[in-house]
């Protein structure tokens, strides 16, 4: 894992950090500069270190083409197949529930009444 790259100032002040894989500075949402402090350059330093690096694993993430935006590739392909082999195993026993196409709301973005908001219906036993 690369670790995070100190941006010091001329006087010796670290003011930021940037990402030791990409060189993105972390800068947390915070205005860094002269009032870049202890505080708001460990703050950096913390955004810094965990820039690249996958949230589920954490091992480092490649930056270009990742699926998603926390995790590497790997690991968003795992949870891809995991959340399919859930949806199929769902399917064995419940149907897509028809009235909100399996989107678990209704028009008015509340709880489908008809699956209860799962976006699911028992197979042969509903209330229907
Ligand atoms: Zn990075
Ligand atoms: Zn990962
Ligand atoms: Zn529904």
């Amino acid at each position: 894992m690369a670790s995070a790259i100190q941006l010091v100032d001329p006087s010796g002040v670290v003011r930021a950090w940037m990402c030791g894989t990409c060189f993105h500075v972390g800068a947390a949402g915070t205005y860094l500069g002269k009032n870049a402090d202890e505080r708001i350059a460990s703050a950096s330093k913390m955004r810094a270190e965990s820039c690249c690096v996958c949230t589920s694993c954490g091992k480092s993430r490649p930056r270009e083409g990742r699926v998603s935006f926390l995790e590497c590739a790997e690991c968003a392909e795992k949870r891809r197949l995991a959340e399919e082999a859930e949806r199929a195993a769902k399917m064995l026993t419940h149907d897509q529930c028809a009235e909100c196409e399996g989107d678990g709301t209704d028009l008015d973005y509340e709880d489908c009444t008809a699956c209860g908001g799962s976006g699911w219906v028992a197979k042969n036993g509903g209330a229907k």
